[in-house]
C-alpha cells in the first residue's frame, strides 16, 4: 500500500523513485493517460494563490516530491521521504522508453537546445524512438495538441517551465492514449549540456537551488520571498494541526 501526504493541502505521493516509475509504466501498459508533476515549494506556493493550478496539483495522476523544501516540510510533519529530483525522474523515464522501446516525445526549451538534447539521448540510447520533438516557443497550444496527438507518444516529457507545462499536459489527458506526461522545467537545458548541472556536493548538503541561483542570478527574485515563506507557512500549518 502507498502512502499520500498533503503539504499546504497539495498531495505527495510517498515512494521511492523505483515506485513512481513503475506507477508510470503501469499507466502505460494499461493504456491509460497519467499526469506526472515533480512538485517543489515555487509550484506549492503557487496553488495557494492560483485555483486553477491548485487544482492541477490536486487531480494529477501521481505527485512526486522534488525539492528539498518539500523534504523538509514533510519532515516537519515528522515524515521521512527522500527528494526525487525531477531530472533523475526523467532520466529514467527515457531509459524506460529505451528498454521498453516506448514512444517517447520531447517538447520544450529553445530549438538548438532540445535538438541537442535528443542528439545526446541518442547518442546514449541509439534505439530510443522519437515519435516527436518540438522547441517550446510557439503561439498555438491547439496546434501543438493536434501535433502531439498524431505522433501518439507513449512517454512525453514537456518543459516549458510551470505552470504553463503542467496546463499543457491536463489538456493533452484527453487527447492521447496511454501515454506517460511530465514537466520537467529546466531540465532539457542540462540534457543539452548548455546549462551545468549542479555539483553532486551540493546537492547532498540540500543547497541545490542555492546553486541553481547562484549561476543564474535571475533566478533570485524567483526563489527568494517564495522558499521562506513556504517554510514559515509549513511551520504555522503543523502547528495548528498539532494544536
Ligand atoms: N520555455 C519554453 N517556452 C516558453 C518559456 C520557457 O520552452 O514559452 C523553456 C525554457 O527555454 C526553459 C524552460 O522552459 O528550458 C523553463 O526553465 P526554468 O529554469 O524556468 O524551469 P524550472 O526548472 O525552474 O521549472
Amino acid at each position: 500500500m502507498s502512502m499520500e501526504a498533503c503539504v499546504l493541502n497539495c498531495p505527495i505521493k510517498l515512494c521511492g523513485i523505483e515506485e513512481a516509475l513503475s506507477d508510470a509504466q503501469n499507466a502505460i501498459v494499461s493504456n491509460k493517460n497519467y499526469q506526472i508533476i515533480t512538485i517543489n515549494p515555487e509550484m506549492i506556493m503557487n496553488a495557494q494563490k492560483n485555483e486553477a493550478f491548485f487544482d492541477i496539483l490536486n487531480n494529477s495522476d501521481l505527485n512526486i516530491a522534488d525539492g528539498v523544501g518539500v523534504k523538509i516540510a514533510l519532515r516537519l510533519q515528522g515524515i521521512k521521504q527522500n527528494q526525487i529530483r525531477g531530472i533523475d525522474f526523467s532520466r529514467e523515464l527515457i531509459k524506460l522508453a529505451s528498454e521498453k522501446n516506448y514512444k517517447i516525445a520531447f517538447l520544450g526549451a529553445k530549438e538548438e537546445v532540445i535538438q541537442k538534447a535528443k542528439e545526446n539521448f541518442l547518442n546514449k540510447y541509439p534505439n530510443l524512438n522519437f515519435v516527436y520533438v518540438r522547441n517550446g516557443y510557439f503561439n498555438s497550444d491547439e496546434e501543438i495538441i493536434q501535433e502531439i496527438k498524431a505522433a501518439n507518444p507513449q512517454i512525453l516529457l514537456v518543459g516549458l517551465g510551470s505552470p504553463k507545462q503542467e496546463e499543457l499536459i491536463l489538456k493533452l489527458k484527453t487527447q492521447l492514449q496511454g501515454c506517460a506526461m511530465v514537466g520537467v522545467g529546466g531540465s532539457f537545458d542540462v540534457f543539452s549540456g548548455i546549462v551545468k548541472e549542479s555539483p553532486v556536493i551540493w546537492r547532498k548538503l540540500g543547497l541545490e537551488w542555492l546553486y541553481r541561483t547562484v549561476c543564474q542570478p535571475k533566478r533570485f527574485k524567483r526563489i527568494f520571498p517564495v522558499l521562506p515563506l513556504f517554510l514559515i507557512k509549513c511551520i504555522i500549518s503543523t502547528i495548528q494541526k498539532k494544536g
